[in-house]
C-alpha cells in the first residue's frame, strides 16, 4: 500500500518535523546501497529511541506500508534498499556507546554506533571487539548484526554472532522484545538472539545489542608473502591451517587485484608477483615469535618469493590499507561488478581459484579474487560494463557457474554479505526445499502482513517457488 499524506504527518509527529526527509533529492541519498540498484523510498525517518521505532512499525502495520531499516548502506546484497517502496528507517542517530562494563567484558551499543568507533573504544580501555568487516570505518553494529559480519580476523576469532549476548528489537507488530542475556552463559528457551543474528532486518528492528569483550591481545605479527603462482599461495594456507598454528588473520589477493591497486599507489610489489598472502598473528610476545618462523616456512615450502614483515605500527597500517583499498580500487578494471563472498572449506581453496580462472576465461571476463582465505571465505568479483548487454549477461553466467562450482566443493554462497536481492534468485542452489519452506514460515509468525523489509532473502514470500535461474 502507498503510503498518503496523513501517514506522512503521523510520522512527523512520531520523530519530530527535523527527523524525516520528504524531498526527492534528499531520499535519493538513501535509496542506493554499495550495490548499484536504485530503490526511492517514499520518506527516511532518523527515530531516536526504539519506542519512536515502535510506534513507526504499529504504524506501518496498521496502514499497511514497508518499513526498510538502514545502517550506513554499505551492503553488498540491497538488504537496505526500499524495493517495495514505504520508509527506510534509518538508525544513524541512534549511535551511543551506552555502556562498558570493563570487569565482565561487555559493551552495551545503540545499533547506529560504527564499528570501527566501537573498536577504538574499547581498545582504549585495554580491550577488544573482534570482527572487523573492511568496512568497519563506516558500517554500524546494527547492520553487522543484521548481516552476521565478518572481517579478516574471524579465522581466530569467529564472526558478530559469536559476540552478541543480547539484543533489544523492534518487532513487526511494534512490539519491544529483549532476548539473550548479560552473562557468557544462558539456555532458557530458544536461542531467539542467534535468530536475529544475520535475519537481514526482516524479523525485527534492532535497537540495543549487548556484545562480548576480549583482552586486547598482547602483541600483533603482521607479514606479507609473495607468490608467483595464486594456487600456490592458496596451498600455503592450507598448510598453516593444517600444521595447527591458527592466525588472526590470512587474507588471499590475487595477481588481478594486485594490478589494480599497483596502478593507484607505489606499493613496492615487484612484476610477476600472482598473488598476496597478508598474514597476522596475535597473542603473546613468545607465541607469536614460534608460531611466525612455522608460518614463514610453510609459505617459503609453498614457493613464497619474498616475506615482509610490519616492524612498527606504520608499517603494520600500510599492509592492512592495500587490503582494504582493494574493493574501491577494482573500478579501475570495469564501471560494474557482481562481488560474490562464497566460502568453500579451506582445503579446496586452490580449487575454488583455478575453477575460477576456467570462468574468467570460459566468459571472456575478468575476475579478480581477494578475501579471507583463512575462513575460505573468497570475494570472487565478476568485473563487466553495464551499458554493454551482452557482457553483462555473461556476468551473471559467470556468478551462476561460481555458485555451481561453489556448491559442489561443499561451501556456501554467502560467508557474510547476506542474500538480500542479489542472492534471492540463487537460495534454492543450496537450501533444499523444506528449509526454505520453515524460513517462510517463520518470516510469516514475525510478520504476517509482511511489511517489514519485503522482497528480501526470499524471491517468492508466500506460495510460489524459489526456484534458482
Ligand atoms: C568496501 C567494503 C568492504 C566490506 N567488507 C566487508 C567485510 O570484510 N565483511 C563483511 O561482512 N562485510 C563487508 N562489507 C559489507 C557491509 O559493510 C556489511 O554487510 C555491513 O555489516 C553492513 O552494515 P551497514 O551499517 O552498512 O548496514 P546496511 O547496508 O545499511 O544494512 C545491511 C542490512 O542490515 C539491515 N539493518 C541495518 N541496521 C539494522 C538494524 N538496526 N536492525 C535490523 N536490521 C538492520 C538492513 O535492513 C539491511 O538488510 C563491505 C562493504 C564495503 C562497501
Amino acid at each position: 500500500m502507498i503510503m498518503d499524506r496523513r501517514d506522512i504527518e503521523k510520522l512527523t509527529s512520531i520523530v519530530g518535523r527535523g527527523n524525516i526527509l520528504t524531498d526527492k533529492e534528499e531520499r535519493i541519498c538513501y535509496a542506493y546501497d554499495a550495490t548499484n540498484q536504485l530503490h526511492l523510498p517514499g520518506a527516511v525517518l532518523f527515530p531516536a529511541s526504539a519506542t519512536e521505532i515502535s510506534r513507526i512499525m504499529t504504524l506501518a502495520n496498521r496502514q499497511g506500508f514497508p518499513v526498510t531499516p538502514r545502517g550506513a548502506g554499505s551492503g553488498f546484497t540491497g538488504g537496505s534498499l526500499p524495493v517495495e517502496g514505504g520508509v527506510v528507517v534509518s538508525l544513524e542517530r541512534m549511535n551511543r556507546i551506552l555502556e562498558i562494563d570493563e570487569e565482565n567484558l561487555l559493551a552495551v551499543v545503540e545499533p547506529g554506533v560504527v564499528n570501527g568507533d566501537l573498536q577504538m573504544a574499547v581498545e582504549r580501555l585495554g580491550l577488544f571487539y573482534p570482527p572487523d568487516p573492511s568496512s568497519m570505518k563506516f558500517c554500524t553494529i546494527g547492520g553487522n548484526i543484521a548481516e552476521c559480519a565478518g572481517g579478516p580476523r574471524a579465522v581466530k576469532y569467529g564472526v558478530t554472532r559469536d559476540y552478541v549476548l543480547g539484543l533489544e528489537v523492534v518487532l513487526p507488530d511494534g512490539g519491544i522484545v529483549d532476548t539473550g542475556v548479560a552473562t557468557i552463559k544462558g539456555v532458557v528457551g530458544y536461542d531467539l538472539t542467534r535468530l536475529f543474528v544475520g535475519s537481514e532486518g526482516t524479523l525485527g528492528i534492532v535497537t540495543r545489542a549487548t556484545l562480548k569483550l576480549l583482552p586486547l591481545p598482547e602483541a600483533f605479527n603482521t607479514m606479507m608473502v609473495t607468490f608467483k603462482d595464486v594456487v600456490d599461495g592458496a596451498k600455503a594456507v592450507s598448510a598453516i591451517i593444517r600444521s595447527g598454528v591458527v592466525p588472526t588473520a590470512v587474507e588471499i589477493i590475487d595477481g588481478v587485484s594486485i594490478g589494480c591497486v599497483k596502478d593507484g599507489a607505489a606499493t613496492g610489489i615487484p612484476d610477476g608477483v600472482d598473488a598476496i598472502l597478508l598474514i597476522e598473528l596475535d597473542g603473546d610476545r613468545g607465541s607469536i615469535d614460534r608460531d611466525a618462523a612455522s608460518v614463514k616456512d610453510l609459505c617459503l615450502e609453498n614457493n613464497g618469493l619474498d616475506i615482509k614483515i610490519a616492524s612498527s605500527k606504520k608499517e603494520v597500517k600500510a599492509l592492512w590499507r592495500l587490503r582494504r583499498a582493494l574493493s574501491p580500487s577494482l573500478a579501475r578494471i570495469k564501471p560494474n561488478k557482481l562481488n560474490e563472498d562464497v566460502v568453500v572449506p579451506r582445503s579446496k581453496i586452490p580449487d575454488l581459484l583455478s575453477g575460477v580462472r576456467d570462468v574468467s576465461e570460459d566468459k571472456g571476463l575478468m575476475i579478480p579474487c581477494f578475501g579471507h582465505a583463512g575462513d575460505g571465505n573468497i570475494h570472487v568479483n565478476v568485473m563487466y560494463d553495464a551499458r554493454d548487454k551482452g557482457e553483462t549477461e555473461r556476468a551473471w553466467e559467470a556468478v551462476k557457474a561460481v555458485f555451481e562450482l561453489v556448491v559442489r566443493l561443499g561451501g556456501t554462497i554467502s560467508g557474510e554479505h547476506g542474500v538480500g536481492t542479489a542472492k534471492a534468485p540463487y537460495i534454492s542452489m543450496e537450501l533444499k526445499p523444506p528449509v526454505i519452506n520453515v524460513m517462510k514460515d517463520i518470516k510469516d509468525l514475525f510478520d504476517p502482513k509482511g511489511i517489514l523489509n519485503p522482497g528480501k532473502i526470499f524471491q517468492c514470500h508466500r506460495g510460489g517457488s524459489d526456484e534458482g535461474p
